[in-house]
């Protein structure tokens, strides 16, 4: 025995996690750069929802409505949904915790396709369950090698669609298979958090599933095309049963006065996200296309507002993430990820999506 002073024990899960690890906002030499490493909108934040924020700075001594029935009300007219079966969390990283949190514990598992979102295994080791990581086909989720994971002891699914960090695409059919293939008491969560971006012929039918069945839920956030990640609003939808069991471990006071009235604006800003998605398409694709243009490089078809570059050449990833944040831009390198070999970059605006691409072909040539 060892004389060690007696101190509180951290459990074992908690010490097996690996913190997640931000997109960064500053260079290494501290000089400017765009932030191309978050996925946030490089449009800025509706003015609408500016106004709103502003307005709500008048009455900083009280608190903020704790159920958020306003907020739950306008995102329940928005989507024709029922806002008693709407659930707000600090950002939709709270409401993911709060699934994991309600579905799943010690001996339970999480199951998730590799390259999925970094969170999904905090959130299982959180509670103690066991993370477990399904095979992806060529960086994107295959239902056949989810499926093929599934046990007794699974409890909940996560599914990030469009996925981050890939850019990835989950047809309508496959999530429908998905859902299908799953026993009735494990939970589906379809995380939408980029789901604004897809075109109207895209849309997975998770929102639809999530109503009808007594196991689907479905996540967003207000962190990307509502541009307002800086005021951590998100929310989920599902069964009644789920929503009302995650409202009773959810902190009170999760998100702001200001943050509840500026995403209620947020909804409501048309022109904003309609300019949003355009702009995101059109110079995706043109930044898809240039990167398949150089050497060695290789974009992951996206359907978000980032691309997956590969580098299969010359230039290594970790030399491309160096060489763009000299030349003034950030990117997000995901060695821990099992993405040694990818860069995961944000569509920005014109003038940043073309530094990059000239800053990529200096390095590798083409
Ligand atoms: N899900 C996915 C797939 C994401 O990429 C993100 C943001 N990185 C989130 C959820 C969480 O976003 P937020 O907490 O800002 O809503």
């Amino acid at each position: 025995m060892t004389n060690m002073p007696l101190q509180p024990v951290v459990k074992p899960w908690i010490d097996a996690i690996a913190p997640y690890v931000a997109g960064r906002a500053t260079t290494t030499s501290g000089a400017a750069a765009a932030k191309l490493s978050s996925n946030e909108n490089p449009l800025g934040t509706p003015d609408e929802a500016r106004a709103a924020f502003a307005a709500a700075a008048h009455h900083l001594e009280v608190y903020p409505d704790a159920g958020a029935a306003a907020l739950r009300e306008a995102i329940a007219a928005h989507y024709g949904i029922e806002a008693d079966r709407v659930i707000h969390g600090t950002g939709s990283d709270e409401v993911l915790h709060l699934v994991a949190g309600s579905f799943a514990g010690v001996g339970d598992e999480v199951l998730y396709v590799r390259y999925g979102f970094s969170v999904y295994p905090i959130a299982a080791r959180r509670v103690g369950a066991t993370p477990v990581e399904a095979a992806d086909r060529d960086y994107a989720t295959d239902v056949d090698a989810l499926l093929a994971c599934v046990t007794g002891r699974t409890k909940v699914v996560y599914v990030a669609n469009p996925n981050n960090p890939t850019g990835t695409y989950t047809r309508r059919e496959e999530i429908a298979r998905l859902h299908a293939g799953v026993p009735a008491d494990v939970m589906l969560v379809i995380d939408q958090a980029y789901t604004e971006y897809l075109d109207a012929a895209d849309d997975d039918g998770a929102l639809e599933l999530a109503r009808a069945a007594p196991n689907v839920m479905v996540t967003r956030t207000f962190s990307k095309i509502f541009g307002l990640a800086a005021e951590r609003i998100g929310w989920a939808y599902g069964p009644a049963h789920a929503i009302h069991a995650m409202q009773r471990i959810r902190a009170p006071f999760n998100v702001t006065t200001a943050g509840q009235h500026a995403a209620i604006a947020a909804l409501g800003a048309d022109r904003f996200l309609t300019e949003s998605r355009e702009h995101n398409r059109r110079w995706r694709s043109w930044f898809e296309e240039q990167v398949d243009a150089i050497p060695g490089l290789r974009a992951v078809p996206s359907k978000a507002n980032f691309v997956l570059v590969l580098f299969e050449g010359q230039l290594s990833a970790e030399q491309a993430y160096e060489g763009l944040m000299a030349a003034g831009f950030i990117t997000r390198w995901l060695p821990g990820q099992g993405l040694p070999h990818a860069l995961r970059i944000t569509i920005g605006t014109e003038a940043q999506m073309r530094g990059v691409v000239e800053a990529l072909r200096g390095m590798a040539g083409g």
